[in-house]
């Protein structure tokens, strides 16, 4: 059943103009999506969504946008040159590569599934040792001892587990070829805000405690995508580094925890949607790391992460660079004597728009039947949060003519300055309001030939289904409760 509303949701995308492969008519590129017109306003929806929740609305945090290209010095300060790998796997028949560790996975799963808990809790056990160790021979023993297949020859000739760099590599510059040109397309936004956590703090004036905030493309070769825009090789996060007293990192961890989860919860999809899963494997920079897991169709995947990164970035970024990225608490500066020169700690969270872009969808996306006798049938319906919604209000005209295209014209040039609006002409107003639902658009008017002598419209919910009469006057103030950040945010 899951499965199948996945599929659903992967070709409404695509119908609806949400989302498309890459480059589709060169039958794509793997991994990579476009947003479509539709899309492309959602996601900028749900972009400001967090912007305004983080940046607009905390005094203490404010805004960054760092460039995608970064020195290379800054990738081997931040341990990605280094550490940033997946352990892979190949098959010798089928040339198809695996990451090891989702092998095992998926072997779990099945275990599972087949009511064979014993297995699939010790299995767990050893791969997550062999991970923590980094243990890629013992990777290789689990593989083999449970007769893991390819799935695609389905022979059991497999390659040793080796380590795979996730980072995309390019050159910069005219003198190609030499290895002080390398440059990487950065697999996380983070180190932009580290690297200019000086500049910010200093020309803003930042006391500890503060944040900044970012968001922007990233890119990780990933051995495997699946799941549509669930892993790409190209993604956007949002990513927010709140910089705190050492020794506090704690109790603003716990705080960013229930900040970052009620934001979900505020979208309406239900709090049995989310979850929090605790991390057995910290990255080699946390002290203290958890997910926000989302109900997916396929199951409870991780949408965010929230990381206790202590001072590991800057204190590797001083070291590398010679700087000295320390900050003085005047706060702390007491009889005299200095306590106040740190480097700060780190309470870092960190969600992948696209995730959220496709969690959103997922919960949205709705089958009803509607009607009654023989007008009974189904419609696809996105219950998305009116602000989030990629046109607020479509506009129609009952027919093309007797001035009826004109009065709506008229309402739509004095709305679209405000909200997102469309104009439709064609069609039965049925088949318009059908495709509106799926789009998740919170209003239809309809012009009608009252409208000419009174100036009132009809105006449909798009999830009551209900239609009302009222003065062209109202829309406005309709569209602004219902459509106002502030159901969001407050
Ligand atoms: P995963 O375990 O799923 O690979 P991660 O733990 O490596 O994710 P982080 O490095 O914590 O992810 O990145 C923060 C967020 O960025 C994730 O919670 C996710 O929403 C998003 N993200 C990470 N990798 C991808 C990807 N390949 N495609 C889309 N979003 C991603």
């Amino acid at each position: 059943m899951s499965e199948e509303l996945f599929k659903k949701v992967v070709s409404h995308c695509k119908e609806y103009g949400f989302v498309f492969p890459s480059s589709e008519i060169y039958e794509g590129l793997g991994a990579v999506y476009d947003y479509g017109q539709n899309g492309v306003e959602l996601k900028n929806n749900l972009r400001q969504y967090w912007w305004k929740s983080m940046v607009q609305l905390n005094e203490n945090i404010v805004g960054l946008d760092a460039a995608i290209f970064m020195h290379p010095k800054v990738w081997k300060a931040s341990g990605h040159v280094d550490g940033f790998s997946d352990p892979m796997i190949d098959n010798k028949d089928s040339k198809k590569r695996y990451r090891a560790d989702q092998l095992l996975e998926d072997k779990i799963d099945r275990y599972s599934k087949d009511g064979k808990t014993a297995k699939a809790e010790e299995l767990q056990a050893a791969l997550d040792k062999a991970m923590l160790d980094s243990n890629l021979e013992e990777l290789k023993n689990l593989i083999v001892s449970h007769e893991i297949a390819c799935p695609v020859s389905g022979t059991r000739n497999w390659t040793d587990v080796r380590q795979f760099n996730l980072m995309f590599a390019t050159e910069m510059g005219a003198m190609a070829g030499t290895d002080a040109d390398k440059v990487y397309l950065r697999p996380e936004t983070a180190q932009g805000i580290f690297v200019n956590f000086l500049n910010v703090q200093k020309t803003g004036r930042m006391k500890v405690p503060f944040g900044i905030a970012q968001t922007g493309k990233a890119f990780r070769n990933e051995i495997i995508a699946r799941q549509f825009i669930m892993r790409m090789r190209e993604f956007e996060q949002m990513e927010m580094q709140f910089f705190v007293r050492p020794g506090t990192q704690k109790e603003w961890y716990a705080h960013w925890k229930e900040t970052r989860m009620k934001w979900h919860h505020k979208l309406g999809f239900g709090e049995n949607m989310y979850r929090f899963h605790d991390h057995v494997k910290l990255a080699h920079y946390a002290d203290a790391a958890v997910d926000i897991e989302f109900n997916f169709p396929f199951g409870f995947k991780e949408l965010e992460g929230i990381h206790s990164r202590t001072d590991f970035d800057l204190r590797n970024h001083a070291e590398l660079s010679g700087k000295k990225l320390q900050y003085f608490d005047a706060e702390k500066y007491e009889n005299g004597k200095d306590y106040g020169n740190y480097i700060p700690y780190v309470i870092e969270t960190s969600i992948g728009l696209d995730r959220l872009f496709l969690a959103t969808l997922c919960a949205a996306y709705k089958e009803e039947e509607v009607g009654e006798g023989d007008k009974k049938d189904t419609r696809v319906v996105l219950s998305l949060p009116p602000a989030l919604a990629p046109i607020k209000l479509a506009i129609f005209p009952l027919t093309k003519k007797d001035g009826l295209p004109e009065l709506a014209r008229e309402i739509m040039n004095d709305l679209r300055m405000d909200f997102n609006c469309f104009y439709e002409e064609k069609d039965a107003i049925g088949k318009r309001y059908r495709r509106q639902d799926a789009l998740g658009t919170p209003f239809c008017v309809t012009v009608d030939h009252e409208s000419l002598e009174n100036r009132t419209v009809t105006i449909r919910h798009r999830d009551s289904m209900i239609q009302e009469r009222v003065p062209v006057e109202q829309i406005r103030n309709i569209l602004a409760d219902s459509c106002s950040w502030k159901t969001l945010l407050s």
